[in-house]
């Protein structure tokens, strides 16, 4: 196996608080990686780098770890430009646009929806993203739930079965019907091709016990759940996936005392979606509130046609420290370590001995420059897996 040192690093942030400063970033100044195979196997100081195979030489620019965008929905076709534009003009959000995708999305072929994931997936690593989670949701019949995970399921391992998106308008009059279906024939159709479930516990979309009944199927058929909540208004949503010990619980904008307690408690990890703030031109959450209490935190994009169009991690960042009041350094954490928490896993948001290597320069002297410098296009380049992306 070849070895590759990166070396010239400026500022490097490993998440490793074992390494460089001690401090939750664990920042060193004039460091090296040295990645072996898909995996990095050393990092310290560029004067003490062991020699490898091959030498690249970053000429001292920031180097962060690939960010982990744990909540998208990649599989769909058509366009929501013009609701976006009646939204910018007084028209609220409501959880029923997502019909609008659902019929596009029926309607495309599987060679359509599988170019338009991978056009996304492309844009999402350019800007950083070496890891991201993406769901179904937009097909809401067992033949198109279950095509769209087999396609998510050819790009990232980390897929999730959102059969319980919204009750398509043949079942209005039967949301009991759907429930049903979501959580017999599609759920069994879907399981194969997914690793997690997830419903969108929310007004307008499925109530507690109907989230309860999706969430209770889908870990009954070895599934690993997550759920959309409290998004529109407060609700009973984080405090289900607190009882169920979900690993992450997904928008949280409005939160009640007993919520944020119960997040804290129970080590649910709370993916804010600041994109879909903005994007929807809603109050956002204080994050402040969740850290204070000891919470566990992570930022996502939600990219998705309707409520939230961005792939861009590097702008989420800079949402979350100026409107969540997020610091620069919790910020990039939650975009990291955090995203990988909410997708339990351990061996990316990092970058540290043993860990895949998914390294992200910058164009850049510092990590602060992702929030100091919004929409600016900062990522040098990408290491996916030791790979240049
Ligand atoms: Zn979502």
């Amino acid at each position: 196996m070849s070895s590759l040192l990166v070396t010239g690093i400026g500022q490097l942030v490993t998440n490793d608080p074992a390494n460089g400063d001690g401090s939750d970033l664990g920042l060193a100044t004039n460091a090296a990686v040295v990645v072996e195979g898909r995996r990095v196997v050393w990092v310290g100081a560029a004067a003490a780098a062991p020699e490898a195979d091959a030498v690249h030489d970053v000429g001292g620019r920031a180097v962060v770890p690939g960010f982990v965008d744990s909540h998208s929905h990649l599989v769909f076709a058509g366009d929501r430009s013009e609701e976006f534009a009646a939204r910018m003009s007084g028209t609220p959000y409501t959880a029923g646009g997502i019909r609008t995708t659902v019929a596009a999305t029926r309607a495309a072929s599987d060679e359509q929806l599988a170019a338009n994931l991978a056009r996304h997936a492309t844009e999402m690593r350019r800007q950083g993203t070496t890891t991201f989670e993406t769901k179904s949701g937009y097909g809401l019949t067992v033949r198109d739930e279950a095509r769209a995970l087999a396609i998510a399921a050819q790009v990232t391992p980390e897929t999730t079965f959102l059969g319980a998106h919204v009750v398509p308008a043949e079942y209005a009059d039967d949301p009991a019907g759907y429930v049903d279906l979501v959580t017999g024939p599609m759920l069994e159709a879907c399981a194969p091709h997914a690793r997690w479930v997830d419903a969108f516990c929310e007004r307008g979309a499925f109530d507690a016990d109907q989230a309860r009944a999706v969430l209770e199927a889908g870990i009954g058929a070895g599934l690993e759940g997550r759920l959309h909540a409290n998004q529109l208004g407060e609700g009973p949503g984080v405090q289900l996936a607190c009882e169920l010990g979900l690993v992450a619980v997904d928008h949280c904008t409005y939160l009640s005392d007993a919520d944020v307690s119960a997040l804290a408690e129970s080590g649910t990890v709370a993916t804010l979606l600041p994109g879909v703030e903005f994007s929807t031109r809603s109050p956002y959450p204080d994050a402040r509130r969740l850290f204070e209490a000891g919470c566990r935190v992570a930022v996502a994009t939600d990219c998705n046609p309707g409520s939230s169009y961005t792939s861009s991690m590097p702008l989420c960042i800079a949402l979350a420290v100026r409107e969540m009041r997020m610091t620069p350094a919790e910020a990039l954490l939650a975009a990291t370590a955090g995203g990988a928490r909410a997708l339990g896993r351990s061996d990316v948001g990092r970058i540290a001995p043993g860990s895949t290597a998914d390294l992200v320069v910058l164009d850049a002297p510092s990590y602060v420059h992702l929030a100091y410098r919004p929409g600016v296009p900062l990522v040098h380049e990408v290491l996916s897996g030791g790979t240049p992306a």
